[in-house]
């Protein structure tokens, strides 16, 4: 096996001490890495959120007057809250081969890396640059990377193709699922639970509607549309949350259920969520005014982002699969910032270390072999880009 480079293991160790969890500032690891880069003479641009408290950093390595590659990643963690770590997880601890720590697998090591090489890069003499893109709050649906894309999509010179490196085994990955969530929300009729015919129960509304929308996974795991890439071939459909009632002897009054589409990038998800509304509108709305007119179903929109689903011919699976050294692509079920590039016209794949299996969960790592290839895929990476120009 090869190890990495000591300056990868130093670069992951200073990045998994920043506690970047989505609720807090990314600032102090954006500052960090704003001088790093300083250092090297690259300047860094920063896109701000609506607080001023996080910002996406962009970066270009090399000629700024032409489109690049980029190397993208999120600096935010999911919280560690009510996990039983075994050490502490804003510390790096390395064992049998692993590097554990929350990020280290999701997504910190893949960052760690892009700036260990950046001096190499530099060295290279680039033609065709590279770019640093690395956002905040992808952790609660994919939100700072837009405001990044927003700018981007301003400028006359925009990335030629983008690499998002979420923790795939070092795998080539060129589809994902998008995601729709929705926040549904019951206004019934409160009354005494003796009376209840007189009442308009919001508990029981809710419920009819959440068996409708298990009736319609059952419905589309059957009848498809398929796509056999993914481990789940199918769009899914899936109720997480409810909330409602107050006591037993009263007839609620609210429920608010929360679900998501988790669907295949070629289905729609908006006609899908449309589906659930006319059935609210048809057939439960009717019988719930005829008791009470002041009532009925609201709909928010949580969180969406759209599929991926990029060409296996597509210049940039090639690039990556000639730099990973392997000849297949696949697809995976969970979401990712890939989507959204591909969205804005800026041909995505996603390859990065560490498996997701690790990712989210207490004694989270990466292994020292996948940091190896990951360093070894983004040199290739780069001479591949450096030779095209
Ligand atoms: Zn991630």
């Amino acid at each position: 096996m090869t190890s990495p480079s000591p300056a990868s293991i130093d670069l992951i160790r200073r990045l998994i001490a920043f506690d970047t969890t989505s609720r807090e500032s990314n600032l102090a690891l954006i500052g960090f890495v704003q001088d790093y880069l300083k250092k090297l003479g690259i300047a860094s641009e920063l896109v701000f959120d609506e607080t001023g408290k996080k910002a996406n950093l962009f970066a270009t390595l090399g000629p700024t007057d032409r489109p690049g590659l980029m190397l993208s990643g999120h600096t935010d963690v999911v919280p560690v809250d009510g996990q039983e770590w075994s050490t502490d997880p804003f510390e790096v601890v390395q064992k049998d081969g692993r590097l554990y720590g929350r990020g280290t697998c999701d997504m910190k090591s893949f960052i760690a890396v892009a700036l260990a090489l950046a001096p190499e890069f530099l060295q290279a003499r680039l033609k065709t640059p590279i770019h640093f893109a690395f956002s905040y709050d992808e952790e609660v649906g994919c939100l700072g990377v837009r405001r990044l894309i927003a700018e981007l999509a301003k400028r006359t010179v925009r990335p030629l193709a983008c690499i998002v490196g979420e923790p795939t085994e070092m795998k080539v990955i060129r589809g994902h699922k998008g995601k729709l969530s929705v926040r549904g929300h019951v206004r019934g009729f409160e009354c005494h639970s003796s009376l209840a015919p007189k009442g308009v129960n919001a508990v029981q509304y809710a419920a009819e509607a959440v068996s409708y929308l298990a009736r319609m996974a059952r419905r589309i795991a059957e009848t498809g549309p398929f796509d056999p890439a993914f481990d789940i071939p199918h769009t899914t459909v899936h109720t997480g949350v409810i909330h409602g009632g107050t006591a037993l002897n009263i007839v609620p009054k609210d429920c608010s259920f929360d679900f998501e589409f988790r669907h295949l990038p070629q289905d729609d998800p908006k006609a899908l969520f449309t589906e659930v509304k006319r059935f609210a509108e048809t057939e439960l709305e009717p019988q719930m005014h005829r008791v009470h007119p002041d009532t009925g179903f609201s709909w928010r929109e949580i969180s969406s982002f759209p599929g991926l689903d990029t060409d296996e011919d597509a210049e940039v699976t090639q690039l990556a699969k000639a730099a990973s050294g392997g000849n297949a692509t696949s697809k995976v079920a969970f979401g990712t910032e890939a989507g959204l590039f591909d969205a804005a016209g800026i041909p995505t794949i996603i390859c990065g270390p560490g498996n997701i299996d690790q990712a989210h969960k207490p004694d989270e790592f990466v292994s020292l072999e996948q940091v190896a290839l990951c360093e070894s895929f983004l040199r290739r990476l780069v001479e591949r880009v450096s030779a095209q120009a």
